[in-house]
Formats: C-alpha cells, sequence, structure tokens
C-alpha cells in the first residue's frame, strides 16, 4: 500500500480551476459566473481544512471540485416550490395548494401567459374594459345575484368589504360566528384592520334574533354572518338562520353580508356528498353580500368572490383597496374556464379536478390501494407492516369540518412496538426525501396513505420511485 499522501498545502488559483475543461462544462450548463461562485463557496469550505492538513492533493484535484461545485449548483437551481403527492386524505389541503386546476384551466392560463389579451380592453368598443366583466355575467347567472366582483383570496373579499361599507362603524357578528381560519385569519383582527367596529351578540353557543335586534343602533353599517368552517358548535345550540338575519337586517335598512368561506356553486348532495348551502340559497335567503374562495370547493385558482346587489358591489369596486388586492391575469384566466364547466353540471363530477376527487368511488380507490401493496409492502422492507385499509378522507380548507368521506388507503406500522415513534418519524422523512415527496399523515401509531389522490395518470410516477424509497429505508444515498 501507498503511504497516505502528504496534505495539500493550498487552494489552487481559482482561475485557473475555472478554465479547466469539468469546470467549463458546468459553466455552458449553468453560466460562467455562478459556477464561479459555486467554486468560491466550494473554496471557502476547503480553506480551514486545507490550512488544518486535512485535505489531500487529489481531493482539489479538478474534476473533483467540478462534483463539488456541481451538487452545489443543482441545488441552487433546483425548483422550491415542488410537485408532492397528497396521500394526507385531505383534499383541499391549504399547505399543499388546495385546488387543482382542471385542464380547460390549465391551457387558458398557458394562452394568457404566453399571449397579451383584453384583460382590460373592451373588444366590442375598443375602449377601457374592466377586469371584472370577464367573469361576472358567469358569477351572476351561477349565483342570482346582481352583481360580482373577484379580488385576490376570501380574506381580501371580507377586508374589503368591511372597509367599504363600515368603516368607522359598527358590524354585528354572532360570538359563535367568531372564526380562526389557519390562525393568519381572524375576525376580529380583520374587522380593526378595515377600521371596523366589531360588535359581538349573542354566547358562543347561543344567539338569539334579540341579541341581534337590541345591538342595532345609528352606528350599525351591517349585520355579518361568518360560515364556522373548521368547527361545529353542537349539543344547546342556537343560531339565527341566514333569512331571519336578512329580515333584521333589512326591518332597520341595513345589508347582511355573509362570509361563506368554501362557498359552493352546487347542490353537493347531487353527489352523495355531505351538504352545504350554495351561495344562489344564501343569496335567495337575502343576503345581500356573499364572500367565497375560489380555490376551496369552487375548484378553481386562489381568488375572492365578492357577489350580491349592485349599487353594494359598486361602493366596494370605488373603494382604493380594490385597486391593491385585485387579481392578475393568470387568477382570471384560470377563474374563468372553471366557472363555464359549471355551466354543464352533467360533466362537473368528470371535468372539475376538485370533484372527481371528492367523488371518487370507495371501490376503486380501495381496487388502487390493494394493487399498490404489494410494491409498497417490498419497497418498506421488513421493517415495516404493510396492509390495505378503510379510511376516512376529509374536504378540507373548512369546507364541512365535521363531515369525512370513507375512502381506502395503506396502512404501514413498524414492525417491532419497541420505538416505533422513531420508526415512524424515519419513514416518513424518507417519503418526503423521494424526488417527488410523498406526504401521508401518522395516526394510531401508523403512517398512512390515503390513495384517494392518487389518480391513475399519476400512479406510474408513484411506484417508479418505490425502489428510491428503499434505498432510502435502508440508508443509501443516490
Ligand atoms: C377559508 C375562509 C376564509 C379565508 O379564505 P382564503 O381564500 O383562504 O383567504 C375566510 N372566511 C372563511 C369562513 C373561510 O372558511
Amino acid at each position: 500500500m501507498n503511504p497516505p499522501a502528504a496534505p495539500a498545502q493550498r487552494l489552487p488559483s481559482l482561475d485557473r480551476v475555472l478554465a479547466a475543461a469539468p469546470l467549463r462544462a458546468l459553466a455552458e450548463r449553468y453560466g460562467h459566473s455562478a459556477v464561479a461562485d459555486a467554486l468560491r463557496a466550494e473554496f471557502d469550505a476547503l480553506r480551514p481544512r486545507v490550512l488544518a492538513g486535512e485535505v489531500t492533493p487529489q481531493a482539489l484535484a479538478e474534476d473533483q471540485l467540478a462534483a463539488a461545485c456541481g451538487h452545489r449548483l443543482a441545488a441552487r437551481f433546483a425548483p422550491r416550490l415542488r410537485s408532492v403527492f397528497n396521500l394526507t386524505g385531505t383534499v383541499l389541503h391549504t399547505n399543499l395548494g388546495r385546488a387543482l386546476l382542471p385542464d380547460a384551466a390549465v391551457q387558458s392560463v398557458l394562452r394568457a401567459l404566453t399571449t397579451p389579451a383584453n384583460l382590460e380592453f373592451d373588444l366590442a368598443s375598443g375602449g377601457r374594459g374592466d377586469r371584472d366583466d370577464l367573469v361576472e355575467d358567469l358569477l351572476r347567472e351561477l349565483t342570482g345575484a346582481e352583481a360580482a366582483t373577484v379580488v385576490n383570496n376570501n380574506a381580501a373579499a371580507v377586508l374589503l368589504t368591511l372597509n367599504a361599507l363600515a368603516a368607522r362603524k359598527d358590524v354585528i357578528v354572532s360570538r359563535g360566528e367568531l372564526v380562526e381560519i389557519g390562525g393568519a385569519f381572524r375576525i376580529p383582527d380583520i374587522m380593526a384592520r378595515a377600521g371596523a367596529r366589531l360588535v359581538e351578540v349573542g354566547t358562543t353557543n347561543r344567539t338569539h334574533a334579540r341579541d341581534y335586534e337590541e345591538a342595532i343602533t345609528a352606528r350599525t353599517a351591517l349585520l355579518m354572518k361568518v360560515h364556522c368552517s373548521n368547527y361545529a358548535v353542537s349539543g344547546f345550540t342556537c343560531d339565527v338562520s341566514g333569512q331571519e338575519a336578512a329580515r333584521i337586517a333589512h326591518a332597520h335598512g341595513l345589508p347582511l353580508a355573509v362570509d361563506l368561506g368554501s362557498g359552493t356553486l352546487v347542490d353537493l348532495a347531487r353527489w352523495g356528498l355531505p351538504q352545504e348551502a350554495t351561495v344562489r340559497e344564501t343569496i335567495e335567503a337575502g343576503a345581500d353580500l356573499v364572500t367565497f374562495s375560489g380555490d376551496k370547493l369552487l375548484g378553481g385558482p386562489q381568488a375572492g368572490l365578492i357577489v350580491g346587489r349592485k349599487d353594494l358591489i359598486a361602493r366596494i369596486k370605488k373603494n382604493p383597496l380594490k385597486r391593491a388586492l385585485r387579481v392578475g391575469k393568470l387568477t382570471l384566466a384560470a377563474l374563468e374556464p372553471v366557472l363555464r364547466l359549471y355551466l354543464a353540471p352533467e360533466f362537473l363530477a368528470e371535468r372539475l379536478s376538485t370533484l372527481r376527487l371528492l367523488t371518487r368511488p370507495q371501490a376503486q380507490i380501495r381496487a388502487r390501494a390493494e394493487a399498490l401493496l404489494a410494491p409498497v409492502r417490498q419497497a418498506v422492507g421488513p421493517d415495516f407492516g404493510a396492509e390495505a385499509a378503510p379510511l376516512f378522507s376529509q374536504i378540507g380548507s373548512g369546507a364541512l369540518p365535521v363531515d369525512t368521506l370513507p375512502s381506502h388507503g395503506l396502512a404501514l406500522r413498524p414492525a417491532q412496538g419497541r420505538r416505533s415513534g422513531r420508526q415512524l418519524a424515519r419513514l416518513e422523512a424518507a417519503l418526503r426525501a423521494l424526488p417527488r415527496p410523498v406526504i401521508g399523515r401518522i395516526a394510531d401509531n401508523a403512517l398512512w396513505l390515503d390513495l384517494r389522490c392518487l389518480e391513475a395518470a399519476d400512479e406510474a410516477a408513484f411506484t417508479a420511485q418505490l425502489p428510491r424509497l428503499a434505498e432510502l429505508l435502508q440508508g443509501r444515498t443516490a
């Protein structure tokens, strides 16, 4: 055996290494300046080790340095926003991007990205148009409302509505409806930011018509009802229906605004899903304004929709915040074809991705779970037991929080009870480290992969990375 090489005394010249063939090959791909940055960073990391005599001359050879720079550049140029498999069982998962766009919307976004479009240009007159006009007729037709406008998300819709109609005035809300959505959206905070004064009435579990009536004064601008998106008040409860709240508001010459949150445009019971009041029903029950999200049950892009009385929508559109909260052309390009799908409800469960996932028959999901069991069992190896098992999916994003959908999936359990928490964490991390990360959920000492959201088109991509999962679990790196 050769004696170990004497340690390198110093780093080579940066310019000389950059001019060498392996580094020039990297520059072809990433550009010279990025390669120079990577090499400088590599030298910074090596310098103290060279000084300490820990680095051999071979480690400073050009091809070795090029390989190290290649890793740095690949990481730097890799996208941060990546496709994942959502096997959490929550169809509208806020952290995983909520609704998936149907193909018609994707094509429309592509066109809007690559060609000029009549975003604010009236093709009939040649004059200036209003971007809301692109979807207002559709929204009126689908909701029965007189007018509509669109902003960045539903939080913006609520903020804008309150600021436009109730700045420096009172807004009456039931204590049972002071919802917090995911920490960052709380009705009392939005109210304060909008410059409106929140007047809470009733109690957490019971609010009566007289509570609203007694709170109305000359300072009242609005009655508001908010959908209890992520909780349910049950037991000894009483709340005032939208219809009754509208009657009280109108008797005092006040408008009623309803924040529906998810806001569906169709009766979900038609597809055997839990029932939820539609936007149209809410308008028919007397709401003067309704706000709802574009990327929850509607199944479209992130957006906040405000529909209702023409005079109120006009005031909202005149508010300077409307300009600050407006949507971009990509949102409108995606929203319009999604809304148009609702004109043919017969095809909705097939063409609207969100509804297709929500209505997938349990038997079909079960068949896929059984087909995938063997390859997954093989990939997780002897450390984990795998079985196909029934479970429950959730709609998510505050739609029908207590309702679940029967589904099927794979349950992966640590083979030995000992240190099973750590084993599950290891499995979960390996799934997350895959080229297209797989996100499941841990419950009852098992990692569950709900297959509702693994559609046929994606199954091959899922199984193709199972060998990599096996490697990761065995501690082998790429
Ligand atoms: C989800 C939700 C919101 C926030 O909607 P975003 O589109 O996420 O901004 C507001 N109010 C209610 C009742 C909700 O459910």
